[in-house]
């Protein structure tokens, strides 16, 4: 049996789940497991947050949760066959308005509180959907997650009580005849019978464990894009899929932030061998990744794929008092354990005077503090400074099994990044060498993430950023003529020329990825009031490699912008006016 789980974007609205079932409709005998309708997680949450503040807008949420769960409803069912399930999504609504106004009168979010609310999007949509198969005549039973998935506590954290959940699925799908067994994701209870959820993107998970327990053939993650990418696809537009992974890299990748796979979900498949697919439900007929056991060296990439993750703080621990004394990180790291603060890099340097860990910067100040009273005895002696945070960091990951077997990767990173002016404040190496990873300033996260993309899976074509103020006469020609020679530039010099911005005296346009040269005119026409600062700032938060600005224009003032520009690390072209 195969394990095929729908997340948010899948399931978002009746166009993409009419698009699932035609998915679905091709199986054998299958376990389906989906998410909540996309963003239904995140408004539940943000209304939870609303209510403990006691602000009031919380209560939009109920009707924007109607019409997001009636559009599908009245999207497949018959007007005649409505009625149960609009006022089973209306019941719903209302226990979630009661739990609401509760945590509003509290003023106060408890553990329990927060999954029992976030528990509710998956709740509705696997009910609505088992609907619409069974509308659609797919042979279809709807279990609970919750009646499926028990979670116990062990050493303060929860974890899947296997053994339970084993039996708990086992006698459930006995009882089963149906080709399509649905499954909501991300919910499940404790072993005391309480609502809980396996973390957020935990829909993965809840699939990995059912393929686990069910020894599926394999288990397909279908989501919005077409399998793991070479880096975050949003923020490197050249980033491609990557055709096949190890289970080892694909767990690196989705520990150092490719969401596209919830980190947990691995583990179990690793166990019994389980294949998994990464499709794109949009695209069903794209390849995707494939993820297995086997090392996989398809196409000779050493480097396999670039992940981050957003929002790292380092924490310094630094003192004379330090140096050769066992067991100080010892202590460090046990404080930080018990209070349950995951760290996500180390390094040491062999001088011992200093150590520097990378955590997500939510946990910052708590660890800070954490620290501080763990040694507050050396600090009092001037043995050690108190624990100094630095925020608006990003850590980057470059992730490969074969790298450790290859010279110069590490090398070739950082110089990448010096040529770009990428300061790179912490770096660690494992020493399975699977993972190089460094710590910058947030603000460099796109430049890092594209010059890095283009030295290891682009190599041979360079890509220019221009910012072009003064499009007459010669300003246009210089558009016509990129364009003209796009193709030759890309294929006899490997070179991509972009305009990512442009503006005349009365308007400008200014993108992220580049303006389409066919149409730039009517682009600026309908631009926004042209202002060079406004221009300039956009060049300087973007932040790209080798952006230039380009001044056709005979203009003093704007001869007076150049001073910035190169100040910014941004090349300046003028024109022999
Ligand atoms: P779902 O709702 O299907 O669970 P997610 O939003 O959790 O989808 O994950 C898919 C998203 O992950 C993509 O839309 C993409 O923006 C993001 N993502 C981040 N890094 C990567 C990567 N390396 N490869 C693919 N997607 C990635
Ligand atoms: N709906 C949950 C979330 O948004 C779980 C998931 O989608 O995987 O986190
Ligand atoms: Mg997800």
């Amino acid at each position: 049996m195969k394990v095929l789980k729908f997340g948010g974007t899948s399931v978002a609205n009746s166009a993409s789940i009419a698009r699932v079932m035609s998915i679905v409709q091709q199986e054998e005998q299958c376990t389906v497991v989906v998410s909540a309708l996309g963003g239904v997680t995140d408004l539940l949450l943000q209304a939870m947050e609303q209510a403990a503040q006691n602000d009031d807008n919380y209560t939009t949420v109920f009707p924007r949760l109607e019409e997001r769960h009636l559009e599908i409803i009245k999207g497949f069912i018959p007007a005649k066959s409505q009625s149960n399930l609009i006022s089973f999504v209306k019941v719903e609504l209302n226990r979630l308005e009661t739990l609401l106004d509760g945590v509003a009168m509290l003023q106060e979010i408890t553990p329990k509180a927060a999954d029992k609310v976030a528990s509710f999007g998956e709740h509705l949509s696997s009910t609505i959907i088992a609907a619409v198969f069974r509308e659609n005549n797919i042979d279809v039973r709807l279990f609970d997650g919750r009646d499926l998935i028990e979670t116990s506590i062990q050493n303060n954290r929860q974890i899947i009580h296997w053994e339970n959940t084993a039996k708990k699925v086992n006698n459930l799908y006995a009882s089963s005849t149906a080709k399509v067994t649905l499954v909501p994701g991300f919910i499940a209870k404790t072993s005391k019978g309480e609502n809980t959820t396996l973390g957020r993107g935990g829909s993965d998970f809840t699939a990995a464990i059912l393929a686990n327990i069910l020894e599926a053939s394999s288990l397909e993650i279908w989501t919005d894009v077409s399998g793991m990418f070479t880096a975050h696809p949003k923020i490197v537009a050249q980033a491609n899929p990557i055709a096949q992974l190890s289970y080892l890299e694909a767990m690196e990748l989705s520990h150092f932030g490719a969401k596209v796979i919830y980190p947990p979900t691995l583990q179990p498949l690793v166990e019994k061998n389980i294949p998994v697919y990464i499709k794109n439900t949009f695209a069903a007929e794209d390849k995707g990744t494939l993820i297995t056991k086997a090392k996989s060296t398809l196409n000779g990439e050493v480097v396999k794929g670039i992940s981050h993750i957003d929002n790292v703080s380092l924490v310094s621990l630094e003192g004379s008092g330090m140096v050769g004394i066992p067991g100080f990180s010892k202590r460090l790291f046990e404080a930080l354990s018990i209070e349950k603060i995951n760290v996500i890099m180390i390094t040491q340097a062999s001088s011992e005077h200093s150590i520097c860990i990378g955590l997500r910067s939510e946990d910052a100040q708590r660890a800070k503090e954490i620290i501080d009273e763990e040694f507050a005895f050396e600090i009092s002696l001037n043995k050690v400074d108190p624990a100094l945070v630095e925020n608006d960091m990003v850590n980057v990951a470059m992730v490969g099994d074969d790298m450790k077997n290859h010279q110069g990767i590490s090398g070739k990173m950082f110089s990448t990044l010096g040529m770009n002016n990428v300061n790179i404040r912490a770096i660690a190496q494992g020493a399975s060498e699977r993972n190089i990873s460094i710590i910058i300033a947030k603000k460099d996260t796109h430049k890092a993430l594209n010059c890095l993309h283009e030295a290891f899976f682009e190599e041979n074509i360079k890509q220019l950023n221009l910012f072009v103020i003064g499009v007459g006469n010669v300003g246009s020609k210089l558009m016509e003529q990129i364009h003209q020679q796009q193709q030759y530039l890309q294929d006899i010099l490997q070179l991509r020329i972009r305009v990512i911005a442009m503006a005349n005296s009365r308007t400008m346009v200014l993108s992220n990825t580049g303006i389409d040269l066919t149409s730039w005119e009517a682009a600026l026409a309908q631009g926004e009031k042209s202002e060079v600062d406004t221009f300039f700032a956009h060049a300087k938060k973007l932040n790209l490699r080798n952006s230039i600005f380009v001044d056709n224009t005979a203009n003093e003032a704007i001869a007076t912008e150049y001073k910035r520009y190169l100040e910014n690390n941004i090349g300046v072209v003028t024109c022999n006016k």
